[in-house]
């Protein structure tokens, strides 16, 4: 019995199938210009250095919360960040405002942090991150094509 079998591919198709843990060019994780729509309540626009367009409302941002809390939230319902709490038919249908943040703020240069009004204000979310969950067509399409969807 031998290993000889078993070999570890080359570096750059390791690199592509795991295309979330490839670390982006700075350019993709710099932003030029970040708007926060707090007045309209829409979302967060953000242009980056590498000229792609990034937009989120803030609902998509509070359920994509990066705080550890959250974080294991969603694992746990097997939710991926941005994706709605799924309610339970028990519960009854309380009107809730959509999520908005009542502030927010830059933390250092690699990030942002929102304030939430249901009180929440742990996550940090950082540039990085919100590039590799931009939610722009080319972006979410890039990422079924790696979730092996057949063809
Ligand atoms: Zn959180
Ligand atoms: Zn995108």
């Amino acid at each position: 019995m031998s290993h000889e079998g078993i070999r570890i591919g080359p570096m750059d198709e390791t690199a592509r199938e795991r295309e979330d843990n490839r670390p982006l060019p700075r350019i993709a994780v710099t932003p030029e210009k970040v708007r926060v729509l707090l007045t309209e309540g829409k979302g967060m626009e953000i242009d980056w250095v590498d000229g792609h367009r990034s937009a989120w409302s803030f609902a998509w941002l509070r359920e994509a919360c990066p705080c550890a809390t959250c974080v294991e939230q969603r694992a746990q319902e097997g939710r991926k960040p941005g994706q709605a709490q799924r309610r339970s038919a028990a519960v009854l249908p309380m009107y809730t405002p959509p999520p908005k943040p009542a502030s927010a703020h830059a933390v250092g240069r690699y990030a942002i942090q929102f304030n939430w009004l249901d009180g929440h204000s742990g996550g940090i979310y950082s540039w990085e991150y919100l590039r590799r969950v931009c939610q722009c067509p080319e972006c979410t399409f890039a990422d079924e094509e790696t979730t092996g969807v057949p063809n």
